[in-house]
């Protein structure tokens, strides 16, 4: 290892899909805790712009088997706490995409999940579409009238255009974000916007635990951004950053001290979310305060313009 030393190794890493910069190895112990998938991938960080991502990636075929039915975006939480953290990250979600719509506007999601999202935007008089890569979320969706592609951004084909587009917690999933993020702005109708939300690796927490921080969610999370990184992308596809800000959330905390009590054995439950986990997410909350003062929490949102 220590590939950023040795010019050998360093020539052989993979180069980075935003700037090209020579990519040496960072991480090589990332494990599944949450859903027990048993693939494996290490994963790289470029030297030049700090991208993290995971090399080889997994094949489009592997993807859907990495999001088993009951995949934490589809099932809402049972128990009180989390229901109403979940309840109250939801309508902010809504807020944001009404903020950014006109009276009657065109509403697109990326990753729609089970269509709540879509559902209450339509609800308010918009017109509303989306895409999903798990067949039972688009199901959901479909159960509600939704008009959900079952699929990937790159393989839908349409020549509606929108004000908005929406990604939260998406961008970190997709094979090729480059490609999505131009696809991104080829659906923008001319002055419309995109919302990314995404984890942030440049966070204490994500400095702390490195390759067991909660967030690294293997092999589902394939890419890692930092503001800059995130950036970085947004502008490369020619949209305008209009504004970025940190989302409170002790997720990145929760996950890792969870994760940590997985990997010693301490903890061996099979459920994506052991009992304490909710009274993690309230106990760490205050940590945001160090998040910021640091430089950021674990959540990081984007808001970007396709130019008119
Ligand atoms: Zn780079």
């Amino acid at each position: 290892m220590g590939g950023a030393a040795n010019p050998v190794a360093a020539d052989l890493a993979p180069r980075c899909a935003l700037c090209g910069g020579s990519s040496p190895l960072a991480w090589t112990d990332c494990r599944d805790l949450e859903y027990f998938v048993a693939d494996r991938f290490p994963a790289h960080r470029c030297g030049s712009c700090g991208l993290v991502f995971l090399h080889p990636l997994p094949t489009r075929a592997e993807l859907p088997g990495y999001y088993p039915p009951g995949y934490q975006n589809f099932d809402p939480p049972r128990n009180p706490i989390s229901a109403f953290l979940v309840g109250r990250y939801h309508a902010a979600h809504l807020a944001t995409a009404l903020r950014h719509l006109p009276p009657v506007g065109a509403f697109f999601e990326v990753g729609a999940a089970d269509g709540a999202l879509l559902d209450r935007v339509r609800a308010r008089g918009h017109t509303v579409g989306g895409v999903e890569l798990s067949r039972d979320g688009c199901e959901r969706a479909w159960a509600k009238g939704l008009d959900v592609f079952h699929g990937t951004l790159e393989e839908l084909r349409t020549d509606r255009r929108y004000d908005v587009v929406f990604m939260s917690h998406v961008i970190e999933h997709v094979l090729d974000p480059v490609e999505t993020m131009a696809r991104v702005r080829e659906l923008l109708k001319p002055g419309g916007v995109v919302y990314v939300e995404t984890p942030n690796v440049g966070s204490p927490d994500a400095r702390l635990f490195g390759e067991h921080w909660g967030l690294v969610h293997h092999p589902r999370h394939l890419w890692f951004f930092t503001r800059a990184t995130l950036r970085r992308l947004l502008e490369g596809a020619g949209l305008v950053v209009e504004r970025e800000r940190w989302e409170p959330n002790s997720c990145g905390w929760g996950l890792s001290v969870q994760t940590a009590l997985r990997r010693r054995g301490w903890d061996r439950s099979r459920r994506p979310r052991s009992f304490y986990y909710p009274l993690l997410l309230v106990g760490l909350l205050p940590l945001n305060l160090v998040d910021v003062l640091a430089g950021g929490t674990a959540f990081m949102s984007a808001v970007a313009r396709r130019p008119a």
